[in-house]
């Protein structure tokens, strides 16, 4: 026993150096939230090793995306305090007892909607949809209800989506593991929320087809991603609205027709029906996630359109519409979570359009942070900059 628990601490060693490692836990450096608004503190934490069906990964990249920020402002509310972080890909360090299809020193992504595999909704080919380990997760809690952080003063630390990445280290339901190609560690964090989101919104959603024309609301990571799923889908013509003049050249690199800068949304969705002869678009997308422009995606879409809600609006945000619309010009609204995603499928399948060169994934990282710089790239975030900041870890 004593020997195989020193093979298993070499072979740790080497996915995780420069951490110590003691006999039932791991010393991890994380970014802990204590507060809400406060800024996050990059501090030396102590995790418990796998459990049955769980997996230690050694984070490799993070990216940075407004779901964590509204828990920062307490938007969407979490206990604290908290590791937050549900974009990440990294390296298993290590497997938990009954763990199968994975093996140490898998490059693998993260999903942060584990899917049980056996309820109605896992069934029927929506795992985004699975509720099964919702109330334990909004509760900061991995799947079977515990924590396995503590910090410096042994008090118990709260989890994200039980996956946490904005730390060195994370221990991680088996099934939030998803297996890619060989890809860039920052592309599989992308494809682990932002890219999965926008792309899986056009193609699994609303499934745009050749021809149809789109209109996107905000053209940060998410917004960006949702261009890039247009453009794969064949959409003839591509609208963004920003407030940002910024963002205008990032938009067409991508693939926008068309980049409207306002923040006055009559003007954006006379600018809509304009750039489709006063028709109006087939599918239209919020990735911004304000009630405000909510409430105008039903007057942006020609007859029989699509609107799909993709930003995450806070808690309690309501809306109104014209109901008439949805009976005489039959008009959809709708809502996609993480892309309507298939995550051991549809990760794969964007790691390799970006191999394909069909999905310029590398292209939304435009600045790289250490985990101590956590809060300057929450900052640059807000500030409306172009792109993804991701948390690279070496
Ligand atoms: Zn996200
Ligand atoms: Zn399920």
């Amino acid at each position: 026993m004593a020997t195989s628990n020193t093979s298993l601490e070499v072979r740790i060693r080497q996915f995780s150096h420069g951490v110590a490692l003691h006999s039932d836990a791991v010393q991890i450096y994380a970014a802990v939230l204590r507060a809400v608004n406060a800024p996050l503190s990059v501090e030396s934490l102590t995790l418990a090793r796998p459990r049955e069906g769980e997996v230690l990964v050694e984070m490799k990249a993070s990216g940075v995306c407004h779901s964590d920020w509204h828990c920062v402002t307490g938007d969407s509310v979490i206990d604290l305090p908290a590791v937050l972080g549900h974009e990440g890909s990294g390296v298993v360090a290590e497997l938990g007892p009954g763990v199968t299809g994975l093996a140490i020193g898998d490059h693998v992504a993260l999903s942060w909607i584990p899917a049980c595999g056996a309820c109605r909704e896992c069934e029927r080919g929506s795992p985004n949809l699975c509720q099964t380990h919702l109330p334990n997760l909004w509760a900061g809690l991995m799947p079977d209800g515990t924590r396995r952080m503590v910090d410096a003063s042994g008090k118990p630390v709260f989890h994200l989506a039980a996956i946490s990445t904005w730390a060195t280290h994370s221990i991680v339901p088996a099934f939030s593991c998803v297996k890619m190609p060989d890809v860039p560690f920052e592309i599989s964090a992308l494809i682990g929320c932002g890219v999965t989101t926008g792309v899986g919104a056009v193609l699994k959603k609303a499934k745009v087809a050749a021809g149809d024309t789109v209109a996107i609301f905000g053209g940060g990571g998410v917004g960006l991603s949702t261009v890039m799923g247009a453009v794969l889908a064949g959409a003839s013509r591509i609208v963004v609205i920003d407030r940002n003049p910024d963002k205008d050249a990032m938009c067409r690199s991508f693939g926008a027709t068309d980049v409207v800068i306002t923040d006055d949304l009559t003007d954006a969705v006379s600018a809509i029906r304009e750039a489709t002869d006063g028709r109006g678009v087939d599918h239209v997308f919020d990735a911004v996630g304000l009630a405000s422009i909510e409430s105008v995606l039903l007057d942006c879409l020609a007859p029989a359109g699509t609107a799909v809600l993709v930003g995450i609006p806070s808690n309690g945000t309501a809306f109104e519409v014209d109901a008439a619309e949805f009976i005489r010009r039959e008009k959809v609204l709708t809502g996609s979570i993480f892309g309507s995603a298939d995550t051991a499928r549809d990760f794969v399948d964007y790691a390799q359009r970006y191999l394909d060169g069909r999905l310029p994934i590398d292209r939304l990282v435009t600045e790289r942070y250490r985990l101590d710089e956590i809060n300057e790239a929450c900052d640059a975030m807000l500030s409306g900059g172009v792109g993804r900041g991701v948390i690279v870890f070496d």
